[in-house]
């Protein structure tokens, strides 16, 4: 059974970025519970551990009782069976974003019908953030600053300079 109150944000979230945050932040504003699932596969060569994502993303959440962050080995439609989700939401960016999103919901619906899908679109401010490329500037020592929250900044800097 799905529950139109309960939703969902699945992603990578390495690491979480200030446009991640807004996402969450507007996301959870919509419905009585928000899980935030961290995609849990060794596969996509995450620079941080699911766990590590995930704590990160409790640490900056722990303040805001509807929102429940968690990790998840598996596909998002069987996380939304199992926790009675109805919802699923995903920001989306540009337009490129659109038609990959457009196409993984698709998928998703297939999957599991009873699972709606409601895209957000993010805020101007946010619009050129991502994961992959603040990444790459932390790597080369660019001040990231404005892009991630400080404790993300740090665990970046940590993970930097240990490799
Ligand atoms: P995935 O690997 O599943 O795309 P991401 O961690 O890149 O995971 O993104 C998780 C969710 O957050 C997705 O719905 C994505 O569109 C959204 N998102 C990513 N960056 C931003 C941003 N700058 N503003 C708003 N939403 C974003």
């Amino acid at each position: 059974m799905t529950d139109a109150r309960i939703a969902m944000l699945p992603g990578s979230f390495d690491p979480p970025t200030n446009g991640h945050i807004d996402i969450i932040t507007r996301a959870a504003a919509l419905f009585d519970i928000l899980y935030v699932v961290v995609a849990d596969n060794p596969g996509k060569g995450c620079l941080f551990t699911a766990d590590e994502r995930r704590a990160m993303l409790a640490g900056l959440f722990e303040g805001n009782s509807k929102i429940r962050v968690c990790t998840w080995p598996g596909l998002v439609v069987d996380f939304a069976r199992k926790n009675g989700v109805g919802v699923m939401i995903r920001g989306v960016r540009a337009l490129a974003d659109f038609s990959y999103e457009f196409e993984l919901a698709q998928t998703n619906k297939q999957l599991y019908p009873e699972l709606e899908v409601l895209f957000i679109p993010c805020a101007p401010q946010y619009f050129l953030l991502r994961s992959s490329a603040i990444k790459e500037m932390a790597a080369f020592g660019a001040d990231i600053s404005s892009m991630v929250p400080a404790e993300v900044a740090e665990e970046l800097r940590r993970k930097v300079v240990k490799r």
